[in-house]
């Protein structure tokens, strides 16, 4: 899964491709019986900036994912692939493996293989490759499959009567779901995959048939077909899917969370590479805190040890194979594999009552380094390796379903029962979770979730509300809309606030969502991946829990969508604020469409009433609010194009809020780079000054020197500020593996109507600033840090302690330096706006006579 880093890490580090080295990290193990190897982190090194097609952008989003919920006919649901044009440069094809081209006319064999095998689209990747879940299972009527979709309703939305029907008891089919190749470059999940299909579709015995005959089976085929194809571990917008889940950006990431909500699986694995010997979770601590993490840690480890006994039964060794033992994190480390944030499959998979979930990591690398160096025999040896260990997880894991269907089952019922009923979690200990040994204070990891949380619909935050309202319910959280002004908890909340009652089967999941998160630096001396995440503090609306009080007798009525909040005053001149992603979009919108628009003292734009007609398409498309305005504004805002050195998520960000973007690099300048058609530079990433060639460095110069801005990010782009003399100003960084949600305070233009709340990840805060040069925001005093992993280095220097009250964005008449990450993996959507206007006041910073002369 996991990939990982060198220390110090940086950000970008996560989002690119290539991996060099690998590094072990101290792990102690918890016993002595087994002999693991240790985990090893992956560090990817590419240093490179994104340079993904503005194509792939736009398919992710504007791409929905199909509902999977069809009850109007039965199983087998046969469909004739078309087939996808023959690629001879697939990587799978060094390796032996299936190639994605050979994936459809195999599944059209599997499907008349006889009547069990079906197959779905689900989506298209962000390259525009289609997505295929397979279901496996004995056949059913139209009747039957309406059956199963009703006891799969009632499980999720009446369980405390679920948990008593008989029917569920006896007929109801455990869905179970194995995601595939998530990593593009882990590739061997697939091949197990289509291997398996192809024993159940025929199988007589009658222990297969007993099998299909009470579970579904769901293959994702291969979640990340453009990662198969070019080899790398992202999709084609260079997305790590797997960190994709709070988020959900990416199409391929929406068409798995469709498959959990519509499938409901109380079993998932989540195949990888590439760890020997095979890991297979459930993990270290930190453990999430919104869990039901007994029923889940009950299940998760009986099937470990189930397939730890498979694959360790498939004889490979270490001296004849170079295959270790399987190792299982929880029982074998102390920690630094955790399941705290659920941007991973199987962690998000627990909020939709999955009850035994793991990432599994077969064993032996093919990818990266391995795949350009070893031989093409040596690759296939170990595919072929592979692949066996992928299928005797996955067939493990077919016996412990057919073992254990109903309890798995009421365990499933249990979560969204508990959830519903607002019922307390139960605290793991080798008593409530037995046959798990080794559970100790460590692992035990609880929250108090609130009465509900209040989303207030109006104001200066409705765009905002509403894009959280419809990402709440894209996720199958449950909202509710007041029908009058309320009383709750003391306090009266508006008529049209929307509210998430947290009595709710998924509250695990509106809570991981929308909390502050915990500050857990603390608990464990390394983390996984990050560490903090909150809609509540980083999406631009007010959330507000509410943390207890009854909601009996308040006007709520559910919502399946939010209310529209577009709105275009009907007479003057209209402005448009710009401290929403969705507002700054709606400005580019215009400004491409021949707009004037002018910039008003407070930062927003003033559209001229000439341009009603275009602002009402504008609000309608971006859901903005362009109101009335007497202020005839001051310079011009000009349609501006900008050149970005930067990770996959900003150039992603960048391009969500409409902005005309060229990937830069230092290789893209170095081979010869125009920037006659540039009027601002972005760099976070990728972009060596040291390492241009004296002609690239000249034309940079020339550039900057020219009066045109720069926006920099973190190291990279305060070092070619300072290189340059476009802000005098000392960047510092912090601990490089700290990152999580930090209070700020904001106070400059750039940042006037930022939340006072942002994301870091290795922070970075500015001293010694020169004269001329604005603070814009400062890290709160105190622990700025409200919930994440920050701790200082051992020398006591980088911590929270020595952050705050700092510099954490600063301006000067030619440059912006954030040392937050205000589009990082284009989650902090209320901070996206920052940029924006650091954006366009860069560009129109080189247009002073248009400044004057307005
Ligand atoms: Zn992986």
């Amino acid at each position: 899964m996991h990939t990982t880093r060198t220390v110090p890490a940086r950000p970008v580090l996560f989002a690119v491709l290539a991996v060099t080295t690998t590094v072990p990290l101290l792990l102690t193990p918890h016993s002595a019986s087994a002999d693991p190897q240790p985990v090893t982190r992956e560090s990817a090194g590419d240093q490179g900036g994104a340079r993904n097609p503005e194509s792939a952008a736009l398919r992710a989003l504007t791409a929905a994912a199909p509902d999977l919920s069809d009850t109007s006919r039965g199983y087998p649901r046969e469909q004739v692939l078309t087939p996808d044009p023959e690629n001879p440069a697939d990587k799978s094809i060094k390796l032996g493996l299936t190639p994605y081209h050979a994936i459809a006319p195999k599944l059209n064999a599997l499907q008349r293989l006889g009547d069990r095998v079906s197959v779905e689209v689900t989506g298209r990747s962000a390259g525009g490759h289609r997505l295929y879940l397979v279901t496996v299972t004995a056949p059913e009527s139209t009747a039957r499959a309406r059956a199963q979709e009703r006891m799969r309703e009632l499980i999720e939305n009446a369980p405390a009567a679920a948990a008593k029907s008989r029917e569920i008891k006896a007929g109801y089919k455990a869905p179970v779901f194995f995601n595939n190749n998530i990593h593009g470059n882990e590739w061997e999940g697939t091949d197990a995959s289509l291997k398996l299909i192809e024993r159940l579709a025929t199988a007589e015995d009658v222990k297969t048939k007993d099998l299909l005959s009470h579970s579904r089976l769901y293959f994702n085929i291969t979640a990340n077909p453009d990662g198969r194809i070019a080899g790398t571990r992202a999709n084609a917008n260079g997305f790590d899917l797997n960190r994709d889940f709070v988020t959900a950006s990416q199409p391929e990431v929406r068409a798995m969370r469709q498959i959990e909500i519509d499938k409901q699986p109380a079993v998932m694995l989540d195949l990888h590479g590439y760890v020997n010997g095979t890991l297979i979770e459930p993990t270290t601590p930190p453990h999430g805190e919104n869990y039901e993490y007994d029923l889940f840690l009950k299940n998760t480890y009986a099937n470990a040890l189930g397939m730890e006994a498979a694959v360790n039964g498939l004889g490979y060794t270490p001296a004849k194979d170079g295959v270790e033992p399987a190792q299982i994190p929880f029982r074998d480390q102390e920690e630094g594999w955790d399941d705290w944030p659920p941007i991973f499959t199987p962690q998000y998979a627990a909020f939709h009552g999955t009850v035994a979930a793991h990432t599994v990591e077969i064993p032996l690398a093919v990818n990266n380094e391995e795949y350009d160096t070893l031989p093409e025999s040596e690759l296939r040896r170990r595919a072929a390796i592979n692949v066996d260990v992928a299928g005797a997880a996955i067939r493990a894991t077919l016996n412990f379903v057919q073992a254990e269907r109903t309890s798995l089952v009421a365990d499933q019922i249990e979560v969204f029962r508990r959830g519903a009923a607002g019922a307390a979690q139960v605290p793991v200990s080798e008593e409530t979770v037995p046959g798990v040994p080794g559970i100790g204070p460590e692992d035990v990891y609880t929250t108090d979730f609130p009465r509900a949380y209040v989303i207030p619909a109006a104001g200066s935050g409705a765009t905002a509300a509403a894009r959280l309202v419809d990402h709440l319910l894209a996720n199958d959280v449950r909202v509710t809309r007041a029908s009058r002004d309320f009383r709750l908890g003391g306090e009266t909340y508006a008529k049209g606030s929307y509210v998430v009652d947290m009595r709710q089967p998924k509250r695990g999941l509106a809570n991981v969502l929308l909390a502050d998160g915990r500050d857990i630096s603390d608990k464990v001396s390394v983390m996984y991946d990050i560490s903090g995440w909150s809609l509540g503090r980083l999406w631009g609306a007010t959330v507000t829990p509410v943390p207890s009080g009854s909601l009996s007798g308040a006007p709520l009525r559910a919502v399946h969508a939010a209310a529209h909040v577009g709105y275009v005053a009907p007479r003057g001149d209209l402005r448009l604020r710009l401290t929403d992603p969705q507002e700054i979009a709606a400005l580019n919108s215009l400004l491409q469409q021949g707009v004037s628009v002018r910039r008003a003292a407070d930062g927003s734009a003033i559209v001229p009433a000439s341009a009603r007609a275009l602002a009402v398409k504008a609000a309608r498309a971006y859901d903005v609010v362009l109101d009335a305005t007497r202020e005839t504004g001051t310079a011009e805002l000009r349609r501006i194009r900008v050149a970005a050195a930067v990770t996959p998520g900003e150039l992603f960000a960048l391009r969500e809020m409409n902005f005309e973007v060229t990937p830069v690099s230092t290789a893209v300048l170095n081979a010869g780079f125009d920037w006659s058609a540039t009027d601002v530079l972005f760099v976070s990433a990728g972009l060596d000054r040291d390492a241009l060639t004296t002609g690239a460095r000249t034309a940079l110069d020339a550039f900057l020197g020219a009066g045109h801005g720069l926006v920099g990010r973190g190291v990279d782009g305060a070092e070619l500020s300072t290189a340059t003399g476009l802000l005098a100003a000392k960047p510092v960084e912090g601990n490089g593996d700290a990152n999580g949600v930090v209070r700020v305070v904001n106070s400059g233009p750039v940042t006037a109507g930022a939340p006072d709340h942002g994301f870091v990840y290795a922070p970075v805060w500015f001293t010694d600033l020169g004269p001329g040069v604005r603070v814009e925001q400062s890290y709160a005093t105190g622990n700025p840090l409200v919930s994440g992993h920050w701790r200082p280095l051992s020398d006591g220097s980088g911590g929270p302690a020595a952050a705050a009250g700092q510099a954490a964005v600063v301006s000067s008449p030619q440059a912006v330096l954030f040392g937050t990450e205000p589009l990082f993996r284009d989650h902090p959507k209320g901070e996206f706006a920052q940029v924006g206007r650091a954006l366009f006041t860069m560009a129109h910073a080189s247009r002073g006579s248009v400044e004057e002369s307005g």
